[in-house]
């Protein structure tokens, strides 16, 4: 029985890793469950699951949560700290973080500390500190293992292509790994993949809101319609799996049906394909390296016909074209921009902003706020403040 920690259990993620949990009750359970706000979710998830302990990030809800689940036996918690220290628990053997944003980064690291399994599903961690966390990671032999469909594909397309070595005498040295030569990454195009420069001036939150192929958050909802996502996986793609920025291709796949690729160096490609379904990456990376059960629809490539590759259009998607200028700049420029897109983005969301500005106030905070080189996690935490308030200050 694997123990599971599931920071943002309320989320599109954390939801849908309960219902593997449902699934495969005999192999997983639910130890911890956490959320910011969604305080009547979140009891009703803990009166079904039954976790060791419950944390609502927001303290002000604290007594609501406390009170509803008096009668059972759930440990209640409540603050940012808390987070930090649930994960660190000796019985938790994967933290899955489905939080939103920045938010992931001190969780993720408390919990790379407690040499605990991650089950990454919150990207902005290593968009914002991957150099801090891959460091973290290898220096504690933790294994990060992607939830992100995207991620999971490239992992499952790599996994069996390390083989062992050994020494003269015939003992295990170690594993190596074939080399990656490039990275097919995969998008679906978001909502406005036929649209014209001048027809996205007016778009307005609620077309960003609908996508044609993936049910997520609101908030990755409009990265997607940026591109702004796809730009986070590249610099999530560029850690995880060690390969620079231009050895990343983007590929729009309006199908959504191959989920990402991977070429090795004689030229051989292997793919994930499947229905576009979440499940599958986060039950993966809990499984792994087995493969489970999972019920619901299976891929029909007679009923799918043909599938669709182009090139990603730049000029119309800006914000993609800025995540590869801040991962060529490095030092905290993805926290910069990381910073300025969970303000615009929710900005955009409350109609305070159009389409076009989150591109435009993005490529601002890149010029007018401070660049360090050789970011400390003490940096991040401060610049990723300075930054949200700067752009609030343009708002
Ligand atoms: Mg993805």
């Amino acid at each position: 029985m694997k123990r599971i920690a599931i920071l943002g259990s309320t989320g599109s993620i954390g939801t849908q890793a309960l219902d593997i949990i449902r699934e495969h009750s005999e192999e997983y359970e639910a130890y911890i469950l956490t959320a910011n706000n969604s305080v009547e979710k979140l009891i009703e998830q803990a009166r079904e699951f039954q976790p060791e302990c419950v944390v609502i990030a927001n303290e002000a809800h604290y007594d609501t949560v406390a009170k509803a689940l008096e009668d059972l036996p759930i440990k209640v918690f409540a603050g940012a700290e808390a987070l930090c220290q649930v994960v660190q628990m000796e019985d938790v053997d994967i933290v899955l973080t489905a939080m939103v944003g920045f938010s992931g980064l001190r969780p993720t690291i408390a919990a790379i500390e407690a040499k605990k399994t991650i089950a990454l599903a919150n990207k902005e961690t290593l968009v914002v500190a991957g150099e801090l966390i891959t460091a973290l990671a290898a220096k504690h032999q933790v294994a990060i293992l992607p939830v992100d469909s995207e991620h999971s594909a490239i992992f499952q397309s790599i996994t069996g292509e390390a083989f062992p070595e050994f020494d003269t005498n015939g003992q295990l040295t170690g594993y190596r790994p074939n080399r990656i030569s490039r990275i097919i990454l995969t998008a679906s195009g978001g909502p406005f993949r036929k649209y014209t420069l001048e027809e996205m001036k007016d778009v307005t939150a609620a077309q960003a809101l609908k996508h044609p192929n993936w049910e997520m958050g609101a908030k990755i909802t409009i990265d997607s319609a940026t591109m702004m996502n796809k730009g986070f996986e590249m610099i999530e793609a560029k850690w995880l799996f060690g390969v620079r920025p231009e050895q990343i291709d983007v590929h729009v796949h309006p199908e959504s049906i191959v989920h990402s690729a991977v070429e090795f160096e004689d030229g051989g490609v292997k793919a994930q394909l499947g229905v576009p379904d979440m499940r599958l990456p986060i039950q993966y990376a809990f499984s792994y390296p087995q493969r489970l059960s999972l019920s619901g629809e299976r891929l029909d490539l007679f009923a799918a016909g043909a599938l669709h590759f182009e090139r990603p259009d730049m000029e119309k998607f800006d914000c993609l074209k800025i995540a590869y200028e801040a991962a060529e700049c490095g030092g905290n420029m993805p926290c910069i921009v990381n910073a300025a897109n969970e303000i615009v983005n929710l900005a955009f969301r409350k109609g305070r902003i159009g389409y076009l500005d989150i591109a435009r106030l993005i490529r601002r905070a890149m010029t007018e706020a401070r660049f360090i080189e050789h970011p400390t996690l003490q940096d991040y935490l401060d610049n990723d403040a300075e930054v949200r308030q700067l752009v609030e200050g343009w708002l």
